[in-house]
């Protein structure tokens, strides 16, 4: 049994961890004094002496001399900052993300000798480094424990009854979970969960979604990780039930299909700005009952195109997925064209980030850089094309967002043109990568993503 804590300094990590590793008679890794042992010296002189580069490369050491132990882990409070750390301690462990407010965090850390990160002043500073580090704590726990208002004893209590498998639903939403799960045809999701309570679960909400690979993708990738994750598909007509399900489960995550990318945002609890600015969440995370809402589409955009940063691009379509491409597209510093079959959607989604549009007719002659198809004519088993050759330049980069057949119409026409093409499965293959690493804070390189989907 490997017991991972994480969490900000303050929340209890040390306290809990020795209590909880006493109960189950297993050792206390806790990281910090593993790096002072390594260093020779305390952590303020590591800090004085060598600088903070220097304590992370010895806490990268020692959390990589984890990955394999039994028992229970403290981490220092940034070490989930490289997603190397979350990888080690994710291997085999459960990972528990210990919180409190930060004007908690600042009362019980005060009059520490432990030097300061930034130059700000103590307060200020767990506000900042909280909020700088929020993303990685809530992917790379399993669960989250407001220690804000419970004693050590309790929250180790509250561990203990966790990873014992003692039932967090009262026998009404139990029985509403497994009506709901019965609909759903996931009967052998509760069957999972029933023989194995520390599982997680994420899924893909979409309706339909029975097409998707990333539950191929994603199963893979936790066998890979050694994570006891299973992925599934939700498919149901509305995002609510599938909400109102994904929070009877010990669910982590979710990815977020057609048609529920604007409407599932209602349901969240939060929302970041890219996703808000973006329209469309396409992937949620969930830790301590409250769920997270992002959109990593449009940097499975960015990600292909940087090497065109400041040119001219044209967006054919107007929908959800050109919305991101166009918030990609600014963010390289492109002077973008939205273009549409239906002028008035062109001019709505050229309005809001106030760039260029017209009609499809209109491409001849907008001597673009980088084109961006996002409209489904080329999809299988349609063989169209919205652009012939004679209608490109050599030297263009054609990116098609369809990815079903994976050569389509539209990039045989770009490469009979001498353009640069990128095809579909890029942009599922950066945007899947990084919603990876949302919901498990664990970064994963775009060619292993590649292998996973071969
Ligand atoms: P959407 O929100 O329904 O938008 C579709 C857009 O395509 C609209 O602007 C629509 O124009 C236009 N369109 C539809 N049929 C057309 C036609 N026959 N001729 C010209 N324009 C047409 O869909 P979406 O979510 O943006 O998805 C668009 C495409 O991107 C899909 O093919 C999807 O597979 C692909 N996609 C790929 C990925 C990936 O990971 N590679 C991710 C997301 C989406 P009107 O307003 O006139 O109907």
């Amino acid at each position: 049994m490997k017991i991972v804590l994480v969490g900000f300094r303050g929340t209890g990590k040390t306290s809990v961890g020795r209590i909880l590793a006493n109960r189950l008679r297993v050792p206390f890794f806790d990281a910090d004094v593993l790096v002072e042992r390594r260093a020779g010296m305390p952590i303020t002189e590591i800090f004085g002496e060598y600088g903070e580069a220097h304590f992370r490369t010895l806490e990268r050491e020692v959390i990589a001399s984890l990955r394999t132990v039994e028992g229970v882990i403290g981490t220092g409070g940034g070490a989930v900052m490289n997603p190397e750390n979350v990888a080690d301690l994710r291997w085999n462990g459960t990972v528990f993300l210990l919180s409190a407010a930060p004007d908690i965090i600042h009362g019980r850390i005060a009059g520490s000798d432990r030097p300061g990160l930034t130059a700000l002043p103590p307060a200020e500073e767990v506000r900042t480094l909280l909020a700088q580090r929020k993303e990685a704590y809530l992917g790379a726990a399993d669960a989250c424990i407001d220690t804000g208002t419970r004693t050590p004893v309790e929250v180790a209590d509250m561990i203990l009854r966790q990873i014992g498998g003692e039932a967090v639903l009262s026998p009404d939403k139990q029985r509403e979970r497994d009506d709901l799960l019965g609909k759903f045809g996931l009967t052998a999701v509760r069957e999972m969960i029933e023989r194995d309570p520390g599982l997680r679960v994420c899924g893909i909400a979409g309706n339909p979604c029975a097409h998707s690979k990333s539950p191929l993708l994603y199963n893979r990738l936790f066998a890979h990780f050694g994570m006891r994750y299973h992925y599934t598909r939700f498919e149901w007509p509305d995002a609510g039930t599938i909400i109102r399900l994904a929070n009877l489960l010990p669910l982590k995550g979710l990815s977020v299909t057609i048609p529920f990318k604007a409407d599932v945002m209602r349901h969240l609890d939060e929302v970041d700005d890219h996703a808000a600015a973006i329209g469309a969440v396409n992937t949620v995370v969930r830790c301590g009952g409250r769920m997270y809402g992002h959109n990593t589409d449009w940097l499975g955009v960015r990600a292909p195109l940087v090497h065109r940063r400041g040119g001219r691009a044209v967006v054919l379509g107007a929908g959800g997925a050109a919305a991101a491409a166009v918030y990609a597209l600014i963010s390289l510093d492109m002077d973008v064209t939205v273009l549409s079959r239906t002028p008035d959607a062109a001019q709505r989604l050229a309005g809001r980030f106030g760039c260029r549009w017209g009609r499809l007719e209109d491409f001849k002659g907008s001597d673009a850089d980088v084109v961006v198809h996002a409209t489904p004519v080329g999809m299988e088993p349609d063989t169209r094309s919205l652009l012939a050759p004679r209608d490109l330049e050599r030297g263009t980069t054609v990116f098609d967002l369809v990815y079903t057949p994976p050569e389509t119409p539209l990039i045989r026409a770009a490469m009979e043109a001498g353009c640069e093409t990128i095809p579909g499965t890029e942009m599922f293959v950066h945007q899947a990568a990084e919603q990876f690493r949302l919901i498990t804070g664990i970064t994963v390189p775009p060619a292993l993503v590649r292998e996973m989907l071969a």
